[in-house]
């Protein structure tokens, strides 16, 4: 489907301004997008390079006599059918320019290659639009390189710097470009999203919104990969006060041989432990709904020191890991100490 701003569900406040930017057509050399990831930056951006550069718009204008700068005079919506719209969105039009990190970072060379390209008049749009995603990946010299476009910004160019805070950014980026904040997405339109878009039951919805923080790139992400193994790790974390020690690192040696899920196992394992303390007070906010029953037999074996500790274990664990301690030697110690607490 090709981006619209009527896509970017549940950011209605920074579709607004972009939509008054258009209107009003003061649209500046530079726009940051600043939010956690998958909450529609990215989408928002390429919508933005469509709206600069709509066909419809420049019919719509003309047939009104009123294209005196070629701006966009309408409400700020592209038509996505168009020649250019279509391009844009497919990522192949010569005007608009994605600059991504390549290996965690962006690089000096990458934007300089950027900069000379903004030094050249549009091939056949109206702006030249160039979108750095991740922006804070930028590397210091490219950071510095990117700074003296923004001081002296080509004609017809509009950049948009993706983000997720302005701290991780030169503060004399942030100051030359215009910010709009992306919130994360409400628990209720990213369920909407899961059930209509994605084809999920409303229980799984349900629960995959709770644990997507407000991100859909992230909620999608669990979705593929994460139900399964959430189902089976709940039920490996409910046994391990009977299970031998032989199965207890039988069970971490299988965990640390797939570092990349290990971010998701302890999110899992600490949705476990809030449940079990939320239970006693309401069953209803549980996240793990379709999990109650071993959540209702794990609270009767717990004190609430008892899931505390537990929950301690694993923050510290995550922590030594993101510090690259040993994976297989932290893993042990947690879930030996885990089963230890259940007793
Ligand atoms: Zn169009």
């Amino acid at each position: 489907m090709l981006p619209a701003f009527e896509a970017i569900l549940g950011q209605d406040a920074a579709i607004r301004k972009l939509r008054s930017i258009l209107k009003n057509k003061r649209i500046p050399h530079a726009l940051l997008f600043t939010g956690m990831d998958g909450v529609g930056k990215r989408t928002a951006a390429v919508t933005m390079a469509m709206a600069c550069n709509c066909l419809s718009y420049a019919q719509k204008v003309q047939g009104e006599g009123n294209t005196a700068d070629g701006t966009p005079a309408s409400v700020g919506c592209p038509c996505g059918t168009c020649r250019f719209c279509v391009k844009i969105a497919e990522g192949v039009h010569p005007d608009v320019t994605i600059v991504e990190p390549e290996n965690g970072t962006i690089k000096i060379s990458q934007i300089r290659s950027l900069c000379d390209v903004l030094m050249l008049r549009p091939f056949e749009c109206r702006m030249r639009v160039a979108i750095i995603s991740d922006a804070h990946l930028m590397n210091p010299s490219a950071g510095n390189a990117l700074l003296k476009t923004l001081e002296e910004p080509p004609a017809h160019t509009l950049l948009i710097l993706t983000a997720q805070q302005t701290a991780d950014l030169l503060p004399t980026i942030v100051s030359r470009c215009q910010h709009i904040r992306f919130n994360p997405i409400s628990r209720a339109i990213l369920s909407d999203i899961l059930i209509c878009q994605r084809g999920l039951g409303a229980e799984e919805a349900s629960i995959i919104s709770r644990l997507a923080g407000g991100s859909v790139s992230k909620a999608i992400g669990l979705k593929e990969s994460w139900m399964h193994q959430r189902c089976w790790l709940m039920d490996e974390l409910s046994r391990l006060h009977d299970s031998s020690l032989h199965i207890v690192l039988a069970l971490s040696e299988k965990l640390s041989k797939n570092r990349d899920a290990l971010p998701d196992v302890f999110e899992i394992m600490l949705s476990w432990f809030r449940d079990i303390l939320v239970f006693s007070h309401d069953p209803d906010r549980v996240i793990n709904q379709d999990a109650l029953d071993g959540i209702r037999e794990a609270s009767g074996r717990y004190d609430s020191d008892q899931v505390y500790r537990s929950i301690r274990a694993v923050q510290m664990i995550q922590n030594h890991i993101q510090a690259k301690a040993n994976v297989q030697l932290s893993l042990d110690h947690l879930l030996l100490s885990l089963k230890a607490f259940q007793q």
